[in-house]
C-alpha cells in the first residue's frame, strides 16, 4: 500500500512525460507511471517485470554495472542507454537514469526514469543504428555547499580541456558556456532546483580547449537530504555537435541539413529544369494525438511516420523533419509533375494505413505541397518556401490533400516575404503601438483592468495594421519573441505610470498575450519577472494570456514556466477557450486564474435566442476548477445581461470600450474610485 506522502509524489509523477518506475529496496517493482507501462508494453502494473533477460544481450554488462554502481552507493545517479524487449517482442532503446532514493523518506528505494533513446533501434533485431551510440558521455557532480565540481575524464575530453585530477569550481564551467546560452542553462538549473519534477536538460555551446565552440547536452538531477535540501547536482554531458544536423526524435536530417543538401542539388543541376523537386508534408492529426495520448505517443507517431516516408521514397531522396509535424522530402530523380504526383500518391497511400502508437491504432492524413524548380524560383530557399506555400494551400482545402506551387502562389509567397522584411524593419524601428481594452466586472461594469493589444504603425499598409495580419507570420519566423518583449515592457510601464498618476489605478491588472513561440524560451519566466522588477510593477498586476495551442506546443516547458510565474504572483488566463484543442486533461494541472470565453461563443447570445449551452458549460467548468471567467467580445446589452445571469464574473467588448491608445483612457481612469 502506498503511504499518503508517497501518493502525492505518485500523482505528480503520473503527470510526467517520462516513464518512471519505483523499486523497493529489495528490487521489487512498487509502482510505475502510466507512461512506463505504455512504454514497456506490459499492459498492467501487475504484469510488470524487469528481469535482465529483457535487456538486450549486448547491453547487459552495462546495465548490471549501472545497477551495481548505485547499489554499492558508489554513485547516487547513474545513466545508461540500453535496449529493452517489450512484451510484444519488439525492441525499444531507452535512455535511463537510476537514482538511489533509499534515504529519501517518501520512497526508500530506487527510482528509474526513462525516455526512448534518440538512437534508432531496429524493431525486430534490436540492433542500434551505429551513429553516435554511447559516444562516451562525460559525468559531472557539483557539491553545492563547497562549490566543488568533479568532472570525469570523459567530460574533460568531450569539452577538450586538459585532463587533470584537480577539482574544479562551477565558475570555470559557467565561464566556458557561450554567453547567449548561459542564461538558458542557469534558468534550467534554477528551475530544476526549485521544482524536482522539472528535468534538467539543456543544450548549449561550450568553448573547447582548442578555442572552437561545440554543442553539448547537459542532463542532471539534484540529490536532496531528508529535509529536501539540495546537496549535489550531478549528471552527464554529451557532445551533440553532430546531432545539430539530425532531428533527435526521428533520427532524420533536420532543416539545416536539408537546406544544405538542397543547395548542393541546386548547384549540381544548374540550368536543368524539373530534374528534382521538393515536397513539404504536414501531418494533420499530430497535435491531437499528442494531446490525447501524450508526448511520448506523439514522438512515437512521428518516428513511425518518418520510417514510412523513408520506405516510400527512392534511395537517392532525402527525408527530413523541419519541425513539429512538418517533414520535407527532396526528390532527386523526378522528371516533371507526373513523376512527382506518383510519389505523392504513394506517400498518401502509405500514410493511410493505421499507425501503431503503443496499444492504439491512430490514423492520420497529410497535407502535401509540391514545388519544382522553374521560372520565378531561383534559389534553394525559394524552392522550399514554394513547397511550404503549396502545403498551406493544400491544408486549407480538405478535399485536396496535395497542391502544386503555381504562379498565383508565387504572388502570395512574394507578399509574405515582403511582409516579413517590413516586419523586421518595424521591429528595428520600434513601429508598434499598444492599445488597451478595458476588462470590466460584469456586476457593475466597473473597470478591473486592461488587455494590451498590439498594432503596427505602417503608412503604406493603411495606417494601423491589426495583429491578425502579422501575428501568425511573426510566430512562424520567430519575430514574435522580440515583439512580445516590447509589448510586455510597454504594458507594464504604462500601468505603472497610470498608478503613479491616478490613485484609482492601484488595483488594476494589465493583460498581455503570449504566443507559443515565446513559451519555447526557457527563460521566459525569468525575463517577465526581471521586466516587472525593472519597471517597478507588482507581479499581481500583470496577467499573461495564453492559448491552449500555445501550451500544447510544448506542454512540459509551458507548465514549468506557468508554475514559476504563478509562484511569484503573476496572474494567468487561458485565452480563446474552446477554439483550440481542448485540453481538459491538462486544465486542472495548469495554474490559471481565469478562463476567457472566446468571442465566437459570446456572439451566439442573441435576443430571444436559445440558452447558450457552451457558455454555460464553460462557466461551470471554470467554477469547478476554482477559476474565474472573462467573456470576450460583448457587444450588446443582452449579451451582458445573459452572461451575468450565467455567473460569468468579468467581460470585455465593444459594449464597454474598444481597444484604444493609452492617452485616450485618462478620462476613464480619472473616474475610477480610489
Ligand atoms: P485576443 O487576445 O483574443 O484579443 C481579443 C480580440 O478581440 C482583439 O482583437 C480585440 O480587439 C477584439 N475584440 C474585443 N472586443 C470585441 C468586440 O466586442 N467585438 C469584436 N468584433 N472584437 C472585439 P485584436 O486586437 O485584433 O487582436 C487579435 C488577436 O491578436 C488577439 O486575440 C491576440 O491573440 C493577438 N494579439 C494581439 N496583441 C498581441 C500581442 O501583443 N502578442 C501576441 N502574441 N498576440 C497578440
Ligand atoms: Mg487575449
Ligand atoms: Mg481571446
Amino acid at each position: 500500500m502506498l503511504r499518503p506522502d508517497l501518493l502525492d509524489a505518485v500523482s505528480l509523477l503520473t503527470s510526467l512525460p517520462d516513464a518512471v518506475v519505483v523499486f523497493s529496496e529489495n528490487g521489487g517493482v512498487r509502482w510505475a507511471s502510466r507512461t512506463a507501462i505504455q512504454l514497456l508494453g506490459d499492459g498492467d502494473l501487475r504484469n510488470l517485470s524487469l528481469s535482465t533477460d529483457r535487456v538486450h544481450r549486448s547491453d547487459r554488462a552495462e546495465v548490471l554495472a549501472l545497477v551495481e554502481g548505485v547499489l554499492s552507493r558508489k554513485e547516487r545517479v547513474a545513466r545508461a542507454v540500453w535496449r529493452l524487449r517489450r512484451m510484444d517482442g519488439t525492441w525499444i532503446g531507452l535512455d535511463t537514469y537510476l537514482r538511489d532514493a533509499r534515504d529519501e523518506q517518501a520512497i526508500q528505494g530506487f527510482v528509474l526514469s526513462a525516455r526512448p533513446s534518440a538512437d534508432a533501434v531496429h524493431e525486430e533485431s534490436g540492433s542500434f543504428s551505429p551513429a553516435g551510440r554511447f559516444a562516451a558521455d562525460g559525468y559531472w557532480e557539483w557539491e553545492l555547499d563547497s562549490d566543488r565540481l568533479f568532472l570525469s575524464s570523459e567530460w574533460l575530453a568531450t569539452v577538450g580541456w586538459a585532463v587533470t585530477d584537480r577539482s574544479h569550481t562551477s565558475r570555470e564551467w559557467f565561464k566556458s558556456v557561450h554567453g547567449d546560452d548561459r542564461p538558458r542553462l542557469m534558468a534550467a538549473i534554477r528551475t530544476h532546483l526549485q521544482d524536482p519534477s522539472a528535468r534538467l536538460r539543456c543544450e548549449h555551446r561550450v568553448l573547447g580547449g582548442d578555442g572552437t565552440w561545440r554543442w553539448v547536452q547537459v542532463c542532471g538531477m539534484a540529490t536532496r537530504d531528508p529535509e529536501g535540501r539540495v546537496m549535489t547536482l550531478a549528471g552527464t554531458l554529451s557532445d551533440v555537435s553532430e546531432g545539430k544536423l539530425i532531428d533527435r526524435t526521428t533520427g532524420l536530417p533536420n532543416g539545416l541539413l536539408f537546406r544544405d543538401r538542397l543547395s548542393h542539388t541546386f548547384v549540381a543541376h544548374d540550368g536543368e529544369l524539373h530534374r528534382f523537386g521538393v515536397l513539404v508534408l504536414d501531418i494533420d492529426r499530430y497535435p491531437v494525438v499528442r494531446e490525447t495520448l501524450g508526448n511520448l505517443a506523439g514522438e512515437e507517431m512521428l518516428r513511425r511516420i518518418a520510417r514510412r516516408l523513408e520506405r516510400t521514397v527512392g534511395p537517392g531522396d532525402t527525408v527530413a523533419r523541419l519541425g513539429e509535424a512538418r517533414f520535407a522530402i527532396l526528390l532527386a530523380g523526378v522528371r516533371g509533375a507526373p513523376d512527382a504526383s506518383r510519389v505523392v500518391e504513394g506517400l498518401h497511400e502509405s500514410l493511410a494505413e493505421a499507425i501503431k502508437v503503443g496499444a492504439q491504432d491512430v490514423f492520420s492524413t497529410a497535407s502535401v505541397g509540391i514545388a519544382l524548380p522553374g521560372p520565378g524560383i531561383e534559389s534553394p530557399d525559394e524552392l522550399l518556401r514554394a513547397a511550404e506555400t503549396a502545403m498551406r494551400r493544400a491544408r486549407s482545402n480538405p478535399d485536396e490533400r496535395s497542391a502544386y506551387y503555381d504562379g498565383e502562389m508565387h504572388r502570395e509567397a512574394k507578399e509574405r516575404l515582403e511582409l516579413e522584411t517590413d516586419l523586421r524593419r518595424a521591429i528595428a524601428e520600434g513601429a508598434f503601438e499598444l492599445h488597451y481594452q478595458p476588462i470590466v466586472d460584469l456586476s457593475d461594469g466597473g473597470i478591473v483592468g486592461f488587455e494590451g493589444l498590439v498594432r503596427w504603425r505602417h503608412a503604406e499598409r493603411g495606417g494601423l495594421v491589426p495583429p491578425g495580419m502579422f501575428i501568425s507570420i511573426s510566430e512562424e519566423t520567430g519575430l514574435i519573441v522580440q515583439i512580445g518583449r516590447w509589448v510586455l515592457r510597454e504594458a507594464a510601464r504604462q500601468l505603472k505610470s497610470w498608478i503613479d498618476v491616478h490613485p484609482g489605478a492601484s488595483e488594476l491588472v494589465v493583460s498581455v498575450n503570449v504566443s507559443a513561440r515565446e513559451f519555447d524560451q526557457a527563460d521566459l519566466a525569468d525575463r517577465v519577472l526581471a521586466t516587472l522588477d525593472e519597471v517597478g510593477l507588482a507581479p499581481r498586476q500583470l496577467k499573461l494570456e495564453v492559448t491552449e495551442t500555445a501550451i500544447m506546443a510544448n506542454p512540459e516547458l509551458a507548465a514549468a514556466t506557468l508554475r514559476r510565474l504563478k509562484e511569484h504572483g503573476v496572474k494567468l488566463a487561458l485565452d480563446d477557450f474552446g477554439t483550440g484543442y481542448s485540453s481538459l486533461g491538462y486544465l486542472h494541472q495548469m495554474p490559471f486564474d481565469d478562463i476567457k470565453i472566446d468571442r465566437s461563443f459570446v456572439n451566439k447570445i442573441q435576443e430571444g435566442g436559445q440558452t447558450p449551452v457552451i457558455v454555460n458549460a464553460i462557466v461551470s467548468l471554470a467554477a469547478s476548477l476554482g477559476m474565474d471567467c472573462v467573456a470576450e467580445g460583448i457587444e450588446t446589452d443582452e449579451q451582458w445581461r445573459v452572461l451575468k445571469l450565467l455567473g460569468c464574473r468579468f467581460g470585455q467588448g465593444w459594449h464597454f470600450g474598444r481597444p484604444e491608445p493609452a492617452v485616450r483612457l485618462d478620462d476613464a481612469l480619472v473616474h475610477l474610485p480610489s
